[in-house]
Formats: structure tokens, sequence, C-alpha cells
């Protein structure tokens, strides 16, 4: 009797963690997606001494929101800017979002400093290099809140009333905006900052494919106006990060992360630099206008980031070692349970693997730029692995004929667990799944919570359908040969 009830037990148990683990997985990822991360501490840069840039009476600063290096060096305007010019070579740091980029290029603080790792409206605007000038000027193509939250004396277009992230008068505006860009741009005000958006709406539409480059291609002759506008300005073209090939950004991709730009003027030698950060950019920019950044930046004045290169990866927030231990120590403990429970070669959780290996090769790798990630219903996901559930459900069904309840689970489910503990853990994401309103963004573990959280729920799901079926087999079948031993033979 009591084994009957543990059978129903574990059936009931199973089953209500694959009812709940999904709606668990949207949790995170929305709080990932809307939250702040707690603040930390920023990567090294290269040491190294120089001049900043001189003052110049009027700084125009340029941003293609989601231009890919390669696009960018497909633009006349652009090229030819740069090459009478410096050329940048900027790593946006990560995540690679609009907002937390665009904080990081406007107080000289990275995402890991400032917390802010998601797109989200701000109550109050941050205290950065447009707050300190006066008369300083913000127009965006669309998505205002990004200009919105920098600090710009005044950033247009306006908020709607009441929806702090959505513009007022959107299709007014669309018509509007780049007339008073040209004349922000004209006007004397010692800081304009233009914000182009239709680069990134492609990218996030089509991928990189014909119509992003159309818009690419729109882009460059507002670049030309613009710059015809106040030639004698200093001009600073710039980008926030790339995009994957089938649209996306947000991880630490290199070709999401390594954006172009170019900075021209008078008074400036022709030059390329090496990898500098966009911390650095801010610096120049915050030289510029003459004003200072905050005391904890450590942006590089611009002849010291010229004379020195970031390493590739140099801009990545390292995972703590502590918590990247911990995690490998679960996976160890899942590997244990699968062994312990492993009675039949069959038993192993081929399902799990085969899942995961579905996801990559069709899907590629999970990472916060993967739009797949990221959907509520996850359709991108269990649609490909559906098919190798019912592996679960077998070989449990079969496994509760050969050996103890228990190990079967240990068996079917230890490996999915600990992988999805590992990464919840490496991703420090345990406070943000018992509540905390803190986004667990970090490069690689971040991505994969969200599809190691649903496959362990489909899983669980399987696996309960049969510890399910076996109960009732027993409760009302005959009973049989079939019947599970009910003690373990003592030499195993
Ligand atoms: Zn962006």
């Amino acid at each position: 009797m009591r084994q009957h009830l543990a059978v129903l037990v574990a059936a009931v148990a199973l089953l209500a963690a694959a009812w709940l683990l999904p709606d668990v997985r949207r949790g995170l990822i929305r709080t990932a997606t809307t939250q702040n991360a707690a603040p930390g501490e920023p990567v090294e840069l290269p040491i190294a001494e120089g001049a900043g840039l001189p003052k110049a009476d009027r700084t125009r600063v340029v941003l293609v929101d989601g231009l890919t290096a390669e696009a960018a060096d497909t633009m006349d305007t652009w090229k030819i800017l740069c090459a009478n010019g410096v050329t940048l070579n900027i790593d946006v740091g990560f995540p690679t979002v609009s907002l937390p980029v665009e904080i990081a290029l406007w107080t000289g603080l990275t995402q890991q400093q400032t917390g802010v790792v998601a797109n989200r409206a701000f109550d109050s605007p941050i205290e950065g290099i447009p707050s300190r000038v006066p008369g300083s000027v913000a127009i965006a193509e669309k998505y205002g809140y990004i200009v919105r939250a920098l600090g710009f004396a005044s950033a247009q277009p306006a908020a709607e009333p009441g929806k702090p992230m959505a513009d007022a008068n959107e299709s007014a505006w669309e018509t509007q905006w780049f007339t008073l860009a040209l004349e922000a741009v004209r006007s004397p005000s010692p800081l304009v900052f233009v914000h182009i958006l239709r680069v990134d709406v492609a990218g996030h539409k089509v991928g990189l494919g014909d119509g992003y480059t159309k818009a690419v291609r729109d882009v460059d002759p507002m670049l030309d106006k613009l710059f015809q506008a106040d030639p004698s300005a200093r001009w600073f073209l710039l980008s926030d990060h790339g995009h994957i090939a089938g649209g996306g950004h947000g991880g630490d991709e290199r070709h999401v992360r390594h954006v172009q730009g170019c900075l021209h003027g008078p008074g400036l030698k022709k030059q390329r630099s090496g990898l500098i950060h966009i911390v650095d950019v801010a610096r120049m920019i915050a030289d510029s206008v003459g004003v200072a950044l905050d005391r904890e930046s450590r942006a590089r004045p611009f002849e010291a980031a010229m004379a020195t290169r970031l390493a590739e990866d140099q801009a990545l927030p390292p995972v703590s070692i502590a918590l990247g231990a911990f995690a490998i120590l679960i996976l160890v403990a899942g590997l244990i349970g699968v062994v312990w429970g492993l009675r039949r070669w069959w038993l192993f959780p081929i399902w799990f693997l085969a899942g995961c290996g579905l996801l990559v090769a069709v899907r590629g790798l999970p990472t916060w730029s993967t739009p797949f990630i990221y959907r509520p219903e996850g359709r991108d996901m269990w649609t490909l692995w559906a098919a190798v559930l019912p592996l679960a459900t077998a070989a449990t069904w079969f496994g509760l004929q050969k050996t103890t309840l228990l190990r079967v689970i240990a068996a079917q489910l230890a490996l999915p667990i600990a992988a999805a503990a590992a990464a919840i853990t490496a991703a420090g994401a345990w406070p943000t799944l018992f509540g905390a309103d803190v986004a667990p963004v970090v490069p690689h573990f971040t991505a994969w919570v969200s599809p190691l959280l649903l496959l362990l729920a489909h899983g669980a799901g399987a696996v309960g359908l049969a510890v399910l079926a076996s109960a009732v087999h027993r409760a009302f079948g005959r009973p049989s040969a079939a019947e599970p031993p009910r003690t373990e033979p003592a030499a195993e």
C-alpha cells in the first residue's frame, strides 16, 4: 500500500513540476529583460598614459542603432568621415542591449557598474554627460524612452502620457523627426545626439538580409545631410551593437559586441584605433564637451585608448569563480545520480541529450541574442524536442518493471535537473527564481536557463505520465509478473 502511495505521490510531484516550471522560466526571462542587475565591478582595461581630446565648441553624436561593423563599411558617408578622421573599433561590453550600452556611452560606466542590463523606462533620467551640458539636445527616430533616460536638457520624442515606454503621436513624429534633428544639429547647442533606429528595426524583423541592407542604404544619405548641416563640428558616428544573422542581439557574440565608430572634425589626425571600450568613447565625448565622467569610470583618455588595444573578449564580465565551481559540483552530482539510477543502459536520459542536440543543431547555441530563448511559450524549442519525449515515458515505464522508482527517476531526471540548476547557479539566478527583482544577466549561462528549464519541465511531464500510468496499472491491473520488485535484490 505504501509503495502504491509513493508512486502516486511521485507522479503528482512530477506532473506538478511539468506544470509549474514553464511559469518559473517565463518569470525569470521577464525579470531578466525588464529589471536591473545588482551593480558590481567593471572589467579591467589596459592602463596607459595620454592626453584627452581637446574641447570642441559643438559636439554632434549620431548613433545608428544595431549597425554591424560590416554594414558600416558599406556606407559612403560613414566611410568618408572615418577615412578623414579616426576609425574606432569599439567593444560595447555585455549585455549588447541598446539602453544599457547607451547608458555606458553617456556615463562612462559599464553595464556591470550601473546594473542597467535591460531596456526599460526610467522614472528620472540618469546623471551623465548630457545632464552636465546645459542646452544638450537629443532627437530619436523612435523608441524615445532611450534618449529620455539619458539626461539631455531636451529629449524627443516625448512619452505618451501614462506610458513611459511609448512615444506620443508616433505617426506625426515619423514625418517630423529628421527635420527637427537637422535643426538641432544646426543650432548652437554644444551637444546634439541623433539616434537612428530603422536599421535595428530591420535587423529584428528580417535579420541581416535584404531589408537590413536597404535600411543601411537609406541611412547613409541621412548621415550626409546631418554632417552637411554642421561640417565644422566634432562628429561621432557610432553604433550600440550589431545583430546575429537571423536578427537579434543582447548576447556576447563578438560580431554583436564589436562595432565601428568614427570621430571626425578639425584638428584630428587620421588614424585607426585598436579595440577600445565603449566607456573610452564616453570619455572622448565628455572631453569634447568639457565635462567630467563619474569618478568610478575606468575610461581612458583619447591618446591612452588609442595607444592600447583590448583583448577580443576583455570587455566581457567574468563569471564568478565561486559560482562556476558550484555549478560544476552540481553537474557532477547530477552525473552521480544518473550512474546510481542506471540499472539498464536504456535508462540513460537519451531524450535529454537528444533534445539539447536538436535545439543546438536546428536553432543554434542559445545566447542572450537568440530570439527563441525569450518567447514566452517556447514553441521554437519544444516543437523540436517533442518527438524525443516519448523516449522518457517509455524508459520510465519499462524501467519501473526492472528497478525502483527512485532509481528510474534519478536516471531520467538527475542530469536535466542538475543541468538546469548549474545554469541557474552560474547565472546567479537563484534569488530571481525566489522572487527578487534582480536581473540575472551573465554571458552564456543566463541564456541556457531558458531551454534547460523548459526541457526539464517537459521531461518531468513525460516521466510523470509513465509513473502515473504505472500507479494506475498497479491499483487496477491484475497482480502479475510485471509487478516491479518491492525491494532491490541484495546483490545490487
Ligand atoms: Zn540598440
